[in-house]
């Protein structure tokens, strides 16, 4: 496993790197925004993890211009907490994921694995998580057994949340996918749609598999 870690502040980087390479993964190393993007944008890795505040070219940047080459490479941001809007602006720009600093190594290593395991995910008609099964042939749903009825949106919603348990989706995300719309900020669409869906595949047996993420959207946990 290879990944590049653009990361400007030295401790951190050093921190990181260790951790990963106890791990067995290749780590290369980039201190700034231009150096990053030269070397997220010519070499091969098998994810990026990057930070957002960088000398020369930030993050962001890199970021939208690896997905404007259509470079699908998984990239996991490292944020500050304070960094609300650009870890919402990082998601829409289709990072995989993001990290909150600080963080436990452990955590990142699980991150990065995750993006590796869904970006090499062959296409499948069954998805199934915990006690939930989604037939995207048939289009069954069912819980713990239990036939569920989906209205068609219902269904396109839960098919996004269920092909990538564990990444978090915004609300701009969800709207363009499963509605095909400019997402309307002020909409609370998305947000009722997941209220219903929630009613129809949690129950009293059946805890609540859609997360509410505070500020950003949802996600389907992630199950071991
Ligand atoms: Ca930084």
């Amino acid at each position: 496993m290879k990944v590049l870690l653009v990361e400007d502040e030295k401790k951190i980087a050093a921190f990181v790197r260790k951790g990963l390479e106890a791990q067995g993964f290749v780590v290369e190393v980039a201190h700034d925004g231009d150096n990053g993007y030269a070397l997220a944008s010519t070499r091969a890795y098998d994810a990026i993890v990057l930070d957002i505040m960088l000398p020369g070219r930030d993050g962001l940047s890199i970021l939208r211009n690896l997905r404007d080459r259509r470079l699908t490479v998984p990239v996991i941001l490292l944020t500050a907490r304070s960094e609300l809007n650009e870890r919402l602006e990082g998601l829409n720009l289709g990072a995989d994921d993001y990290l909150t600093k600080p963080f436990f190594i452990e955590e990142l290593i699980a991150r990065i694995q995750a993006v590796v395991r869904r970006a090499a995910g062959t296409p499948q008609s069954i998805l199934s998580h915990a006690d939930l099964t989604v037939n995207l042939l048939t289009r069954e749903v069912e819980r713990a057994g239990r036939k569920i009825e989906l209205t068609a949106r219902e269904f396109a919603l839960l098919e996004q949340l269920a092909r990538s348990p564990g990444r978090v989706f915004t609300r701009m995300q969800i709207c363009e996918k499963v509605w095909n719309y400019d997402f309307d900020p002020g909409s609370n669409l998305v947000d009722v749609y997941v209220q219903r869906l929630r009613k129809k595949i949690d129950g009293p047996d059946s805890p609540g598999l859609i997360e509410t993420i505070r500020g950003v959207g949802y996600r389907m946990k992630a199950v071991e």
